[in-house]
Formats: structure tokens, C-alpha cells, sequence
């Protein structure tokens, strides 16, 4: 049997397109192996956003070439539609197929017996997208409690530094009937959360049903404990979100909602949709309605223009807001996008200083989220595995919670007592089952045809 190894780069959507590309290669006579064990086959679903993410595409073909020197290799993601010139000249890549054709992927393949290195990569590409509302042609087999069910692609805003537009074309969504059969099947495998991920998700619009249309139909899913909204963009966050989600036994008291910058003048030149005194508003106002609330957010640092005040002013705004978390990340110019040829480049030391001062900030954001629990008690669905003898799974708002590792945990909803506080996450203590149900130990995906 050929072996097949596959490696996801950058976001949650990714992993869940890879977790089909999987499934799809299952099937066609594949054995998958772990990533970094010999294989005859490497696929690498590759990100776009930040120049590392390429860097990191060539270290992934190097390392596994290294062991596996006549392994096919082939690349798909944001990278080969984007970069798919330069994936072209680096050693070792077979086969490139760009966002449009990723599900041909695996028809695309030598037949497994006479899967050998090409001389030239062969390229799979076109510049234009589809932008027809889609159904996915097989669902994956998430490796972990949670379970992403990706249900939209594609933006239009065209933020002045992203490249996703370009990587992923217009928006599109899911047709709600796939999106609803995907995740009945993932319930009844025993999967207890569902993740809505797709690139903009609160532009959700299927066949005139929209975010909230289709988050009722998966509450009616018999076994669904938690659904949960993966990023979303602050503009598409309405008043009927937020009463469903102050509402709802299933969807989850959580948001990671991008800030970007807390500064007027870099979210104008980002093309970001909003100003200051609109995010602070909409924050307020989920808060209100949902004070349980776990909210996340993006924040860029080094974007061209942005000065020590400018910088002051978004440290200054993270600070004020109730965030539980923030996700740093330096400005990295892409080809083809507004930001690349804008003036007031930042310089790289500052960038890094600027990045370090929002990660201590990060720390005790953190810490605080964590602190607040201290006293109260919460429904934790626990991982499987143990980190440093704790076994961990997540609240409803997204609380990292740790308690004395326990194999009879895994997958499981129990009631823990929060008694302690980490940046890490808090620590608690299970209390005696009362309502507590089981799922399956190992999880794993029903066989659909
Ligand atoms: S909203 Fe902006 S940052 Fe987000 S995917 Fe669209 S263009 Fe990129």
C-alpha cells in the first residue's frame, strides 16, 4: 500500500480542507502516515499571508525529501495559487495545483504504482476562481474533540495587506444542506463542537439563507453539545448574532474578532471596513448582552505609516477592551497587494519591539481571562492526551482549563471547579458526575459513499 503524508500551513480553514484532501486519498488505496515519517507521497497544503509561511513550504519538501528521496511531492493552497512561478523552480515539487482545481488533487496523481518524481513539476492553475456557492466532495476526519466544518470561502474586502482575495477569489458559500450533513454525521461519530471556519464567515449567504439561518439548523442536530464561530469580521457581527448567541444553549459565548490596529489612520490605509469607535461599540454591546463572553483578536504591528503614537493608540485600545487573548503579527508585504507599495516602511527592529511589547500584553490578558473563572464552576469538553501531567479541554467561552490528567476524560463534558490561574490556562478540579454523558474514547468519522 502507498503511504501519503500531508501537511497543513497556516489557518483553521486550511486543516479542514486538508482533513478532506485525507479522506479523498483514503479512498483512493492510501495509507496516511504522520508527517515526517517515511512516505511515498507528500501533499502540503500551503498559506500565502506572511512570507514565512512560504519559507516554511520549502523547509516541509526539504525535511521530507531528506528521508524520502523519491517521494512525490505536490503542492495546493493560497502559496500555488498565489506563488505558483516560484514553486515551480524549487527542487523536488511534482505536481502544483492552485485553490480552483485542489479537489482534483488526488485524481490528479499518478496512478499509485507509477507514482515517481517528474523531471518538471507539472502545474494545475488559473487565475480566476469560481464564485458559485459550493458543496465539498467528501468530509474529513478531524484528529481532535473539536471539529471544523468549513462553510464558506473567498472574501471581497480587499484590505490593502492581504493576499487572500487574490489566493481564494470572491466569497461563496456553502450549500447549508452539505454543511448540515457534515456536521449530523461528525454528531453522531460522537463529535460534541463543531468550528464554522471559512475566510469570511459572517458573509455566510446560501440560496437567501444566512449565518443565523444556518446556526438554526445545527442546533436541531441531535448529540451537537457546542457550536462555535471561528474568526469573524467585526462588520458582520449583527444584532441577531449577538441575541442568538446571548440565547443559546449550543452556540458558544465566543468571538475572534480581527482589531487589526487601534488607530484611525492605519485601519483607513489597511481598507479595513470600520474606525475605532465602531469596534469599541460593537464590543461593548456582545459584552452586554453576553458577559460570559471569550473574545479574541488579530492585531498587525508594523504596517507602513504606523508611527509610536499610532502604535500607542492600539496598545492603548487592547488594553481597555475586555480581550482574553490577542494574536500578534508583524506586517509582512505580499506581492500584488495596496500595502506593498505603500511609503513609511517600518523598520524591522521596531516591528520586533512593537511585537514583543503586545505579546507581554497578550500574557496578561490571559492570565486575566484565566483569573476572572477563579470560584466558578464550567462544563470543560476535554482533549484527548496530557500536557506536563494535566489533561485540558476548553469552557464554552474558550477558557483553557487543566486538571489532573485522567484518561477517562477524553471527550468527555464534566463539570470542573476553576480554583487557580495561569497565563497558560486555569486549574480546576472535576466535580462528581451527575449529568455528565459519554462520547467514544477514540473518535473517528462514519465511512460516507
Ligand atoms: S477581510 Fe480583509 S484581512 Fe480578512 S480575508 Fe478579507 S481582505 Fe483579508
Amino acid at each position: 500500500m502507498k503511504r501519503a503524508s500531508l501537511h497543513t500551513l497556516g489557518c483553521r480553514l486550511n486543516q479542514a480542507e486538508t482533513s478532506v484532501l485525507e479522506s479523498q486519498l483514503r479512498k483512493e488505496g492510501y495509507e496516511l502516515v504522520a508527517f515526517g515519517q517515511p512516505t511515498d507521497l507528500l501533499v502540503v497544503n500551503t498559506c500565502s499571508v506572511t512570507k514565512e509561511a512560504e519559507r516554511t513550504c520549502r523547509y516541509v519538501v526539504r525535511k521530507t525529501l531528506k528521508h524520502s528521496p523519491e517521494a512525490f511531492v505536490a503542492v495546493t493552497g493560497c502559496y500555488a495559487q498565489t506563488g505558483w512561478q516560484e514553486l515551480r523552480s524549487m527542487a523536488g515539487v511534482d505536481l502544483i495545483v492552485g485553490n480552483q482545481f485542489k479537489w482534483d488533487l488526488p485524481a490528479m496523481l499518478p496512478a499509485t504504482e507509477h507514482l515517481r518524481k517528474a523531471p518538471k513539476p507539472e502545474v494545475v492553475h488559473s487565475k480566476t476562481i469560481d464564485r458559485d456557492d459550493f458543496i465539498l466532495p467528501d468530509y474529513g476526519t478531524p484528529h481532535s474533540t473539536r471539529a471544523s466544518v468549513k462553510i464558506q470561502d473567498g472574501c471581497n474586502v480587499m484590505c490593502s495587506f492581504c493576499l487572500i482575495p487574490f489566493a481564494r477569489g470572491h466569497e461563496r458559500s456553502r450549500v447549508l444542506e452539505d454543511a448540515i450533513r457534515e456536521a449530523t454525521l461528525l454528531a453522531a461519530a460522537g463529535y460534541r463542537e463543531i468550528v464554522l471556519t471559512g475566510v469570511n464567515i459572517g458573509r455566510y449567504q446560501q440560496d437567501g439563507r444566512d449565518l443565523l439561518a444556518l446556526i438554526d439548523a445545527l442546533e436541531r442536530i441531535d448529540g451537537l453539545e457546542r457550536i462555535r464561530i471561528s474568526s469573524i469580521e467585526p462588520t458582520t457581527i449583527d444584532d441577531g448574532l449577538i441575541e442568538r448567541m446571548a440565547a443559546s444553549s449550543k452556540l458558544c459565548p465566543y468571538l475572534h474578532v480581527p482589531l487589526q490596529s487601534g488607530d484611525d489612520t492605519i485601519l483607513s490605509a489597511m481598507n479595513r471596513p470600520y474606525r475605532v469607535k465602531d469596534f469599541a461599540k460593537l464590543i461593548e454591546r456582545v459584552v452586554r448582552a453576553v458577559p460570559s463572553l471569550g473574545l479574541g483578536t488579530d492585531v498587525m504591528v508594523g504596517f507602513p505609516g504606523e508611527s509610536e503614537g499610532a502604535f500607542l493608540n492600539t496598545v492603548r485600545l487592547a488594553e481597555t477592551l475586555p480581550f482574553s487573548y490577542l494574536h500578534v503579527f508583524p506586517f509582512s508585504p505580499r506581492p500584488g497587494t495596496a500595502a506593498l507599495r505603500m511609503n513609511g516602511s517600518v523598520a524591522p527592529g521596531l516591528v520586533r519591539d512593537r511585537a514583543t511589547r503586545l505579546a507581554a500584553l497578550d500574557r496578561a490578558k490571559r492570565m486575566w481571562f484565566a483569573e476572572r473563572h477563579i470560584g466558578s464552576t464550567l462544563p470543560i469538553l476535554f482533549e484527548a492526551g496530557e500536557t506536563d501531567g494535566f489533561a485540558s479541554g476548553t469552557a464554552p467561552n474558550f477558557l483553557r482549563v487543566a486538571v489532573a490528567a485522567s484518561d477517562y476524560l477524553t471527550s468527555t463534558t464534566r463539570s470542573v471547579r476553576i480554583s487557580a490561574a495561569s497565563e497558560r490556562w486555569a486549574v480546576g478540579q472535576v466535580l462528581p458526575a451527575r449529568h455528565e454523558s459519554k462520547a467514544p474514547q477514540t473518535l473517528s468519522l462514519v465511512s460516507i459513499s
